[in-house]
């Protein structure tokens, strides 16, 4: 059989890491810099040389298209409608983009009205005005409604917020007045995170106190039942979406799909070599098991902007490959797979792997077994294990 080449591979999932934020919020480790017009110029161009390398190696079909940050609203409108146009968007269905509520007015909304973006995640975080404070965000929480009643007003119509919790002296109640601001608005999707501080954020040496595991357990507990009882689906451990708005694009990962990441700092996985029409995970497993040239691997971009800029100059691309192995994959399947509510299907699970879910990780599901609905074709985690879900998987590892 003739083997097909890397253009011949279709490609649907598309991330973008815009780099750029006005200041940086006290709890944060993604990557970004300080925001100028002529640094968002320079970076707009080589993200099209970046978008342009990948199109001469790979056929890029999104399906869903996600600008991530940093701060993608302090791109303009014409930035965005350039970046979308380096892509085949026929068969494009969800187009996100992330906002920073400080900088959403009528004047943004009428502008991207002349975008075909089609899903916002505004990025409230927290409805009380301390909390957002002590976060460092730039926006109150009266800023937040406003933006959202805006983009609502301009025909917005699968809007996700974003929730922390597990903040420094927070309470149950200050947990509830934030959910309960969330519901009056009444959004498409919300996701929500604990508070999690890497050693070299502002925010990590200030705190004293944050609650303890058993208060956050309590938190994500309440969180998970009101938004259940206000109809939306639990769909994946820290999502839930009313009945066709759960994240498409997030689905990708934890449905173990390729995609692309463009921009510093972002990542992408991908397989050099699987067959057209686009190949099932089992094929692309099966394959790389039987061809030396077929590798799957994880990239990531420089997370430093002169670095990706000097990359790109060399006509470069894909930084930091971590190749997976057949181990590697399936840790990483059964870690991804396990995030949806829906778990696992064991079918498939045998036919990309080859061995006995049941049989090879018995000693794990012995252990957890209260913790774990097993029907016949599926395993899943029950509601119980979502929060202690990290020490579950750790065992698979
Ligand atoms: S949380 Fe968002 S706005 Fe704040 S620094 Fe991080 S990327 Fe920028």
């Amino acid at each position: 059989m003739e083997k097909n080449t890397q253009a011949d591979q279709v490609i649907n999932y598309v991330y973008i890491h815009v780099p750029f934020c006005l200041r940086k919020c006290s709890y944060c480790s993604f990557f970004s810099v300080n925001f100028s017009r002529e640094a968002s110029s320079r970076f707009v161009k080589y993200l099209i040389k970046e978008i342009n390398l990948f199109k001469q190696k790979y056929n890029i079909k999104p399906k869903t298209i996600y600008f991530g940050g940093g701060t993608p609203s302090l791109l303009t409108s014409e930035q965005i409608n350039l970046i979308i146009s380096q892509f085949d968007i026929v068969e494009t269905e969800e187009i996100t983009l992330e906002c920073n509520p400080v900088n959403i007015d009528n004047k943004f909304a009428d502008s991207l009205k002349t975008t075909i973006i089609n899903r916002i995640s505004l990025g409230a975080q927290s409805f009380m005005d301390k909390e957002l404070k002590v976060l460092g965000r730039l926006h109150n929480a009266e800023k937040i409604e406003d933006s959202y009643k805006i983009l609502r007003n301009h025909g917005y119509t699968n809007i996700s917020l974003d929730l922390i919790y597990g903040l420094p002296d927070q309470t149950k109640k200050d947990v509830e007045f934030s959910l309960n601001k969330i519901m009056q608005l009444d959004p498409e999707h919300i996701s929500t995170y604990c508070l999690s501080l890497e050693k070299d954020v502002p925010l990590f040496s200030k705190i004293t106190y944050i609650p303890s595991d058993e208060k956050i357990a309590e938190f994500y507990h309440l969180i998970r039942y009101k938004l259940i009882s206000a109809g939306f689906d639990h769909y994946e451990i820290s999502n839930f979406g009313k009945s066709g708005f759960e994240s498409r694009h997030n689905l990708c990962y934890w449905k173990d799909e390729f995609y692309l990441g463009f921009g510093p700092s972002a990542a992408g996985y991908l397989n050099n070599y699987y067959p057209e029409p686009f190949g099932t995970t089992q094929d692309r497993v099966s394959r790389r098991i039987n061809d030396e040239e077929n590798i799957t691997y994880r990239y990531n971009n420089p997370a430093n902007i002169e670095e990706y800029y000097k990359m790109l100059d060399k006509n470069e691309i894909i930084a930091n490959k971590t190749i997976l192995n057949n181990d590697d994959h399936e840790k990483e399947y059964i870690f991804l797979g396990l995030r949806k509510t829906i778990g696992i299907d064991l079918g498939e699970f045998k036919n990309i792997f080859n061995t006995d879910f049941m049989d090879k990780y018995d000693h794990v599901i012995n252990k957890f077994r209260n913790l774990l609905d097993i029907e016949k074709d599926k395993i899943k985690l029950k509601p119980e294990a979502y929060f202690i879900s990290d020490e579950i998987f750790s065992e698979f590892m």
